[in-house]
Formats: structure tokens, C-alpha cells, sequence
């Protein structure tokens, strides 16, 4: 019983203290829509009114019809909506004339008043476009009135927006036989065509200064492409799932390419600002259909997602004023797949919490230098390290932890030969810890090791004879000390003061046993609470998959929301809800600090001394940097991380074995198998030809389910046996004989 109510109190203690929200650039959202589909939403002028699409069975909308919404009613819903279009056959892209008492919009109506067919779903299964040629332009008041039509050509007419200064229309023809963008005079005349590359160019927007276009383009290269997309355009559709985002002058020139994402990239607006571009992709996706909003400088550079709710986010355009966003969402509805509007205060981003990629690449570069030797705890090569370290701290002004610098000395000794008992070392190691101090009760440590395997005098390399190489150590873990560099720089120029304090703990001596990290665990300041402890060690190589691991889940009752609820689009998470690994966090977990541990993988580079800079993934390390920053922003305005013990710690002591396979374990949860992450050269298992991502299922009669099992079946062998091994590669069992 006790128990239970503990937990009780631990589950609502979470939910009531979350408040930090993972789209930190949109506050106060309300949906607008209830029901159906409902997108395409733009502002009137003054920023009170939105015009959008709507098929919605529920209100006689069975066909993609233009409504009116007022911004101005208190309680806004379904029911404010007003139809404004003929009713009558499908219409699309609506967008207010500058005078705010008049929309213009895409319809079929006249040409046949029924809703024209989507198109058959295909053998193949390829997803399709419609591209009406009944479709043309016309001009209507706000009741509903059509007033002008703006174009009157056989093929598609659509896609048209206003330009802020009144002056121009552009929109999407196929009057010159391909989907251009063309341009026409508000009163419809001076038609101009603005594209000319072989593609569909459409969904194009203004910048807020009237000079520059912003859309979106399929621009097939190959020759298959080339021939798949005229066939298609010959039958009125495109397959929009290649897209990339392009700017221009407002008469064609000065065509650029900002986004080479792949996939689908369309639904661009220009930020207020107009030096960024908000837009839907889902180049992340790994798995399935998945479009977030995303923001991107207009040089192509600082792609940040925006949007984190549910699998359907586009259509983001911001109210003339600047103050607001409209977008669609799937998220919040009634029914699966519906989409409706959303309106958000919109929020900028203070520049000083966007994650430099550049920074986290000269950092890494520098670490992983053969200047500084592999970084060998007490080594030359590591004091410069630690220097490097310190300096940056200086520039930041962060305080010393405790003394007048940033150095927290200690030693240890190395045995350099199991066999020898005088073989020892002693090796002089020295933490580098910056304090930020934001006068706040409790403090969140932030820490990555920097030391590495220097020209592997302490023989933790796993390449044989490799003495004397340079173990450069980049993805381990140059990658974990350029990223902790960083956040110490975003929480330090920052505006917000946030609600912990931080310490920015840079370890030597991990790579000989966790070092220094248990000195600094065992030396924590007596005056400060600590809240967790975030451990970044190796995450510069993250796979084609986008497989991260974080462990420690288990060490705060909150942990596994907060993890997911943050997490990166397309990224797979692999939890491990062990406060122990083989890194530092392991020293604060066990001075029970909840603590998050965050880890990309090992590879075929692993303690080697190809470990180098040119193999690091260094947007995925940005991408990670960003995602670290929000986790420990939530962690700060959470009141309470309660600490709860993992199963490793209190299971039974790890049992002793005499042989060795010579793989590198997966620590993700897993129970089909040992999932191997790498192999050793000329140990047991590389020799019996066993690779890294094969999964282990068994040792002889012994079945391996995950680490600990895999242990377990170890502690059974003697040196010398041999035995049959059985992997799953690639789906497919293999069973091999290992000689251990
Ligand atoms: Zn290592």
C-alpha cells in the first residue's frame, strides 16, 4: 500500500509541475476548427479575419469550399464559420486583395458544378496530386459574390497570393504547357511568367517587404524522373513527394535553392523578419508520414523544428502584424486524420539559444586534432584539451566550482599488464567544471569525458598493435565535450534566467575506469542540491536509422515522459532505464542523482584511431545539442526529479566469468537478443565471423535474451570450449562455431 500511494503522488507531482512547453516558439494555442479538414488558413490585412478551406460533411462542406472566419468572435468554432465560395464544385487557395473586403480563390465550379474526382488510387501506390484544368481564378467579396475572374486560359489556374504592397498577384499556371509561377498586376493585367525549370513551382508567397517569392518546386533531374513526371502532368497529376524549398525576385531573378532535404519540403511562409522561412517536411521521417513545421535562414542555414504535436503540421503562415501564427494540425482531434486550424502567439527565439553547428564542428575538429595526441589522461595532449576547455569558460564567465580556477586536480593509479603485479602507473588526472550560477536552490549537472586513448599507452584500444597511433577519440568524445561547450554557451548568453543552476562538468580519466567523474561525485559541493546529471559521451555518430540511445530512464519516474515528449522528429529512441552504464553518469547515479545519459552508438571506429572528425554526423549533433538544451530547460522548471533506484543496482551481483567474446553490447532495452554494436578484432567472436548488428540469441544450449542473460550464459565457459553461437543477421538465423 505504501508503496502504491507513493507513486500516486510521484505520477501527479509530474503532470502538475510540467509546464515548459517543447514548442517553445508558440504560446496560448486554440484550435479553431472542430471536425473535417480544414487548411490553407490566411490572414486579411488587418490581421482580424482568416479565409482557409474546408470539407467538412457536418456544416453541407463535402468538397473543399472557401469559408470566413472572424477572428474577432470571443468563443471561435465550427459554427463561426461562413461560406463565401459558390458551394459549387472544388475550390482551393484562398487569399485576401489588399483592400481586405475582397478574397480571391481557385474553384471548378464553372466549369462543372459537381466535385470533380480525386484520383483512383494507383497500382503502385504512389501518392498523387490532383491538377484540375477546369481550376481558374476569381475575385469575390465577403459575401460570397463573385466580382471579377482573374484568368480565363485552358489548364490549371491556382495557387494565388497577393503581394503586401498591393501591387502583384502571382499564382500557378499550365499555360506554357509545364506548373510556372506567373505573375499578373492586381487589376490582372501584365501577365509575366516567373519560372522556367522543368517541375511543378507552386505554393509561392510574398516576403513582408513585397520584393521577394518564396515556394516550393519538384525539379526531376533524372531522366527517369524527367519522363515520370511528363507522363503524369500529361494526366493532370504530380507525385508530391519530392519538394525543395526555392526563393527568387519578384520577377524570376535570383533563383536560389534554400532547403536539400529530400523528400517533402513545401508550405513555405517568410518569418516577419524575412531572413528565415518557416515550412512542413518530413525529411526526418524514417518511418512513415510525418510532416513538422520547421524554420530555416534564408541562406539555408539553422534548420530548427518548430512543431512537435501529432503528424500533421503545415500550412504555417503568420498574421500581417507579425503576432501571430495560423497553421493546420492533425493534433487535438476528435477523430483520427482531421485536420483544422490552429492560431498561436508566435514567440522568436532568443538567437542565443540556437545551437551553432559551426561551433560544435570546431570544437570537435580541434579535441580530435592529432596536435593534441588522443587526449591521454595526465598526457600533454590532454592538458591542452583542458586548457582549450577552461578558456571557453572564461569567455562565458562562468565561475569556478570551487578555488580560483577551473581545474579540479586528482590521481589514480593504471595497471598497464593484468598479468604483472608491478606494472602500475600513476597518472595525474584533472576535471575541467564551469558554474553557472542563476542564484537558484538546485543545481543541474551537464557533463561529457575528454580524455581519450592517446597513442593507447594504457591499452584500451580495440585495434590490435595499435601503439603509438593517434587515437584522435572524435565521436568519443570530442562530440560529448563540443556539445556541453555549447549548451554552456546557450545557457550563458541567454536571456531567460533559468530556474536551476548549472555546472558544466568536462572529466578526464574516464576511458581508465570513470575516474574523474567519481572524484568530482564523491567531492559534490555540500551546500547545493542537485536536480540530475546529463551525461553526453559518444554522440557524433548517429546511424541512417536515427537510432539514440538514452539511458538512466529509470533513475526519475518522469524521465520517460519528458524524453518523449521532446524528442527530435524521425529520431528512434532506445531507452535504457539503467542508472549504470559504462560512462560518468554512472558516479552521480550512484549517489542517487537522476541522471540522463545520452549515447549514439558504438561503430566500426570505436577506440580506434580512425575515430576522426571527417566520420562525425555533425546536424545530427545539433539536432541532439537543440534536444539536450530543451531537456534540461524542462528539468529546471520541473519542481521536483524524484530519484528511483533501476533494477541494475539492486539485482544480483553481475557474474564472474574467465572468457570473453570480444563485442561491443547494445545497452538499449531490448529482448529479442544481445544486439552487438561491434566486434574486436581477433577475439572469439571476430574470428567465428560474427559482425557488428548481428543479434545473439544463443550460447550453446544457453539462450541470451539481453545483457544480462548474455552474462549469465558467459559465467558458464571455460577458456578453451568451443561452442555453437547462434545470430540473427538480417533477419536471417546463422549458428557458427566460437572458440573462446
Ligand atoms: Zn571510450
Amino acid at each position: 500500500m505504501a508503496l502504491s500511494k507513493s507513486l500516486l503522488k510521484l505520477t501527479l507531482l509530474s503532470f502538475s509541475t510540467f509546464v515548459f512547453s517543447q514548442e517553445t516558439n508558440l504560446n496560448n494555442i486554440k484550435k479553431l476548427t472542430f471536425g473535417g479538414d480544414n487548411a490553407e488558413a490566411y490572414f486579411s490585412p488587418d490581421s482580424k479575419k482568416l479565409t482557409m478551406q474546408v470539407t467538412n460533411p457536418e456544416i453541407g462542406a463535402h468538397c473543399d469550399q472557401i469559408y470566413l472566419l472572424d477572428l474577432n468572435h470571443q468563443y471561435l468554432g465550427t459554427k463561426d464559420l461562413r461560406l463565401i465560395s459558390t458551394g459549387n464544385g472544388r475550390t482551393t487557395c484562398s487569399f485576401f486583395m489588399p483592400d481586405g473586403k475582397h478574397i480571391l480563390y481557385a474553384s471548378t465550379h464553372e466549369a462543372n458544378k459537381e466535385c470533380p474526382p480525386k484520383p483512383a488510387p494507383r497500382a503502385d501506390g504512389k501518392y498523387l496530386w490532383p491538377i484540375y484544368a477546369e481550376f481558374d481564378i476569381y475575385v469575390a467579396d465577403l459575401n460570397g459574390k463573385i466580382v471579377k475572374k482573374l484568368t480565363d486560359s485552358p489548364g490549371y489556374d491556382a495557387e494565388a497570393v497577393v503581394s503586401p504592397d498591393g501591387k502583384y498577384i502571382v499564382f500557378t499556371s499550365t499555360r506554357s504547357g509545364d506548373l510556372e509561377l506567373w505573375r499578373m498586376d492586381i487589376d490582372g493585367k501584365n501577365l509575366k511568367q516567373l519560372t522556367f525549370g522543368l517541375g511543378y513551382d507552386g505554393g509561392a508567397f510574398f516576403s513582408h517587404d513585397s520584393k521577394k517569392l518564396v515556394f516550393r518546386s519538384s525539379r526531376p533531374t533524372s531522366e527517369k524522373d524527367i519522363r515520370e513526371y511528363k507522363e503524369l502532368l500529361a494526366e493532370n497529376l504530380v507525385a508530391p513527394t519530392n519538394m525543395e524549398i526555392y526563393t527568387m525576385n519578384i520577377d524570376g531573378t535570383d533563383l536560389k535553392q534554400v532547403t536539400h532535404l529530400g523528400k517533402a519540403n513545401w508550405s513555405p511562409y517568410f518569418h516577419p523578419s524575412d531572413k528565415k522561412i518557416l515550412f512542413s517536411s518530413n525529411h526526418h521521417s524514417t518511418r512513415g508520414y510525418d510532416f513538422q513545421i520547421y524554420s530555416i535562414d534564408v541562406d539555408g542555414k539553422n534548420l530548427r523544428q518548430i512543431t512537435y504535436e501529432s503528424e500533421f503540421n503545415a500550412f504555417p503562415m503568420f498574421s500581417p502584424d507579425g503576432k501571430k501564427l495560423v497553421f493546420s494540425s492533425n493534433r487535438n482531434g476528435d477523430k483520427p486524420h482531421e485536420t483544422n486550424v490552429f492560431i498561436a502567439d508566435w514567440i522568436d527565439t532568443d538567437a542565443h539559444e540556437i545551437v551553432s553547428g559551426n561551433n560544435l564542428k570546431k570544437t570537435v575538429t580541434y579535441l580530435a586534432s592529432d596536435d593534441l595526441q588522443g587526449r591521454l589522461t595526465g598526457s600533454q595532449g590532454a592538458e591542452k584539451a583542458a586548457d582549450f576547455i577552461s578558456k571557453e569558460f572564461k569567455k562565458l564567465y562562468l565561475k569556478p566550482l570551487s578555488g580560483k580556477d577551473y581545474d579540479q586536480n586528482f590521481d589514480y593509479s593504471v595497471k598497464l599488464n593484468p598479468h604483472e603485479e608491478n606494472s602500475s602507473v600513476n597518472v595525474k588526472g584533472k576535471n575541467v567544471i564551469g558554474f553557472l550560477d542563476n542564484k537558484a536552490e538546485k543545481t543541474i549537472i551537464i557533463g561529457a569525458h575528454y580524455d581519450h586513448l592517446g597513442l593507447n599507452e594504457h591499452h584500451n584500444s580495440t585495434l590490435m598493435n595499435s601503439a603509438g597511433q593517434i587515437h584522435n577519440g572524435a565521436d568519443d568524445n570530442a562530440s560529448g565535450v563540443a556539445a556541453v561547450l555549447e549548451l554552456a554557451r546557450m545557457f550563458s548568453q541567454n536571456k531567460a534566467k533559468e530556474k536551476a543552476n548549472y555546472i558544466f562538468a568536462l572529466f578526464a580519466g574516464e576511458e581508465d575506469g570513470l575516474m574523474g567523474s567519481k572524484f568530482m561525485a564523491e567531492n559534490l559541493p555540500k551546500n547545493q542540491k542537485f536536480k540530475a546529471m546529463i551525461n553526453l559521451d559518444m554522440i557524433g555518430r548517429l546511424n541512417h536509422d536515427k537510432d539514440l540511445t538514452i539511458g538512466g530512464i529509470g533513475t526519475s519516474p518522469i524521465f520517460g515522459e519528458m524524453v518523449k515528449r521532446y524528442k527530435p522528429a524521425g529520431f528512434n529512441l532506445a531507452i535504457d532505464s539503467s542508472g549504470v552504464g559504462p560512462s560518468d553518469h554512472t558516479s552521480f547515479y550512484l549517489k542517487d542523482i537522476p541522471v540522463l545519459f545520452f549515447f549514439t552508438g558504438t561503430h566500426s571506429d570505436y577506440h580506434k584511431p580512425s575515430d576522426d572528425s571527417e566520420k562525425i554526423n555533425f546536424d545530427a549533433m545539433t539536432t541532439i545539442t537543440g534536444y539536450v538544451f530543451n531537456l534540461a530547460n524542462a528539468i529546471s522548471e520541473t519542481g521536483e526529479i524524484p530519484f528511483t533506484k533501476t533494477k541494475m543496482s539492486q539485482s544480483k551481483a553481475v557474474p564472474k566469468y574467465k572468457v570473453s567474446l570480444g563485442v561491443m553490447p547494445s545497452y538499449a532495452d531490448t529482448k529479442d537478443g544481445l544486439h552487438i554494436d561491434g566486434v574486436t578484432d581477433n577475439r572469439p567472436a571476430a574470428n567465428a565471423g560474427i559482425k557488428a548488428g548481428d543479434i545473439l540469441t544463443k550460447i550453446g544450449t544457453c539462450e541470451v535474451k539481453e545483457v544480462y542473460s548474455y552474462m549469465e550464459c558467459l559465467s558458464k565457459i571455460n577458456s578453451g570450449e568451443e561452442l555453437p553461437v547462434t545470430v540473427l543477421r538480417e533477419g536471417k538465423e546463422m549458428t557458427m562455431m566460437v572458440k573462446f
